[in-house]
């Protein structure tokens, strides 16, 4: 099969109204270009496909909670879910309901919510958290030139009155125990990585490898942390939309209000895709008919 032929394709047939609209809730976020579209595609054995904007770096945005969530289970092993569940929540990213009658244990470390309390715990770990968490995502890939975008951080730091509330709620419930303002400055930055699709595609290509980066050839968590991490993005990666994702795409994935979505494979690759105009569940909408188009035409998901 002719992938890269394939790539340029599937970006021909996509629907031709984009119905999306770009994140604006983040100042900086509204400033991207709408029509931007790019995709990667990495096997395992490291064969590599391309199409459109795919080296343009952009905001990942929640798509970097899978790189808390690693470091925090590399730490705490399968005691980490006693502060986060591992279920699917059907709301929005940044909702506060269930967590009353949940007693502050958010239903999953894809939410807000959740990846708030594995930061919380992270921060208890790490001796300088932003750092630390650079060399991790460094390590992934071996790529150094990955970094934060301090504007993004700073204008969501400014407009962060949700996650603000997120945390002292959950914090009534004894289940926060870092500042706020640290707490929130260490969300915000998670938040502003920048990437562009080969290099998201490769910093998760481990999670399709049973663990093992095929860029390094390190291990970064065991086979069967790898399944685990790999059904909690099948089932709550995309949020209230997790399970259409699943029944379009057929893939665990993750996705961003930058836009982009990550995608894989287990056992043989992993693809990312980045189109900023999102849907009215906050994920890309371009994103999401692209994969189940690649999903469909490749026959390659996991159903
Ligand atoms: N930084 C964003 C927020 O907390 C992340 C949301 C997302 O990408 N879904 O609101």
């Amino acid at each position: 099969m002719d992938v890269t032929a394939l790539l340029a394709k599937l970006y021909q047939q996509l629907p031709a109204e984009n119905t999306g609209e770009v994140a604006t809730y983040i100042p900086e976020l509204a400033k991207v270009d709408p029509t931007k579209f790019g995709v990667h595609a990495v096997t395992c054995d490291q064969r590599a496909y391309a199409y459109g904007d795919s080296e343009e770096c952009f905001s990942i945005q929640s798509i970097a909670k899978m790189f808390t969530l690693t470091m925090a289970y590399q730490r705490e092993g399968n005691q980490l879910w006693e502060r986060v569940d591992v279920e699917p929540s059907g709301t929005p990213f940044n909702s506060l309901v269930q967590l009353e009658a949940d007693k502050g244990i958010p239903r999953n470390p894809m939410n807000n919510s959740g990846a708030l309390v594995v930061c919380d715990i992270l921060l208890n770990y790490l001796a300088e958290p932003k750092k630390d968490l650079l060399a991790f995502v460094h390590s992934l890939t071996g790529d150094e030139t990955i970094n934060f975008n301090e504007r993004v951080a700073a204008s969501e730091r400014e407009t962060s009155a949700r996650n603000r509330a997120l945390i002292e709620f959950i914090r009534s419930f004894g289940n926060i125990n870092n500042d706020t303002e640290r707490l929130l400055d260490f969300y915000c930055t998670l938040c502003s990585l920048e990437m562009n699709c080969r290099q998201l595609a490769e910093s998760f290509l481990f999670l399709a490898n049973q663990g093992i980066s095929p860029c390094t050839g390190k291990r970064i968590v065991s086979s069967t942390m790898t399944k685990r991490l790999n059904a909690i993005m099948q089932l709550c990666g995309l949020y209230d939309e997790a399970g259409e994702f699943a029944f379009r795409v057929g893939l665990p994935g993750k996705s961003g209000v930058g836009g982009g979505i990550v995608a894989l494979h287990p056992g043989d690759y992993c693809v990312a895709v980045w189109s900023p105009p999102l849907n009215p569940k906050g994920n890309s909408f371009y994103g999401m008919a692209y994969l189940e188009a690649f999903t469909s035409e490749v026959g390659e998901s996991i159903y």
